[in-house]
């Protein structure tokens, strides 16, 4: 591999995903060699850590971008925009459907009650939650928890699409009624949708129960153990 090659792969990388300038920053000072930990992906450290590296850089520009955004009426009763965070490189992905008060207030995804559950799921399936990465459709909180408008999701979505584009997750889980909905482009209730793979852009998607809905019906926790292992089942069958 040449230099000449690793940065044309960087700018194709970058073309790939919509940016029209790099996010570089310049780094004066060499901290000696870079170790690698996580190879899940690649099929070399060093080519591993180049993708994840490139993928953070790509995720950091992003959360640039979108700035202290005023694109839609959300961003008049919010407190924090709330991104998304984890691994940038992750294989599993979740995605909700708006912050609610403290995750307004702390500026992070699932961070209240129902974020605790969803932790507790993501380590019962045998993660930590800084492996997966964790989203929602839309990144400000809607007044009294509101369902969000039409509006407001065609405006914000693409920035969830970015993140998904750029993570590349092996596979999406989507967390409620909404998140399913926009990202399947389907009306069919979640009852129904629960529990079946589908799909969003070629990447393999199970729709599942929010964590705020479990709170108050505990009794379909089953259920959503049960999606999840089918996702696991999906996850090991892609590492044979
Ligand atoms: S919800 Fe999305 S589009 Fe609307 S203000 Fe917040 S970040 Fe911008």
């Amino acid at each position: 591999m040449t230099i000449a090659h690793d940065i044309k792969t960087v700018l194709e990388f970058f073309d790939a995903l919509g940016f029209e300038r790099l996010p570089v920053t310049i780094k004066r000072k060499s901290t000696g060699t870079q170790v690698q930990t996580d190879n899940r992906k690649g099929a070399t450290g060093l080519q591993s850590f180049k993708t994840s590296e490139l993928k953070k850089a790509a995720l950091e520009a992003l959360r640039e971008e979108i700035g202290d955004c005023l694109r839609c009426k959300l961003s008049k009763q919010r407190q924090t925009i709330v991104f998304g965070e984890g691994n940038p490189d992750a294989d599993l992905m979740f995605i909700g459907e708006a912050p609610g008060r403290e995750e307004d207030s702390q500026g992070r995804p699932f961070v209240g009650d129902a974020g605790k559950l969803l932790t507790r799921l993501i380590e019962k399936m045998g993660f930590v939650r800084e492996e997966v990465y964790i989203g929602n459709i839309i990144k400000c909180r809607p007044p009294m928890n509101r369902d969000p408008e039409e509006d407001e999701v065609t405006t914000c979505l693409p920035f969830i699409a970015r993140q998904i584009e750029i993570i590349a997750p092996t596979i999406i889980v989507s967390l409620g009624r909404i998140s399913a909905h926009i990202l399947i482009n389907t009306k069919i209730p979640i009852t129904k949708l629960r529990g079946r793979f589908s799909e969003y852009r070629g990447i393999p998607l199970m729709p599942t129960f929010h964590p705020a809905y479990l709170l108050r019906s505990p009794k379909d926790k089953w259920l959503v153990w049960e999606d999840v292992q089918k996702v696991l089942a999906r996850l090991k069958e892609g590492k044979k």
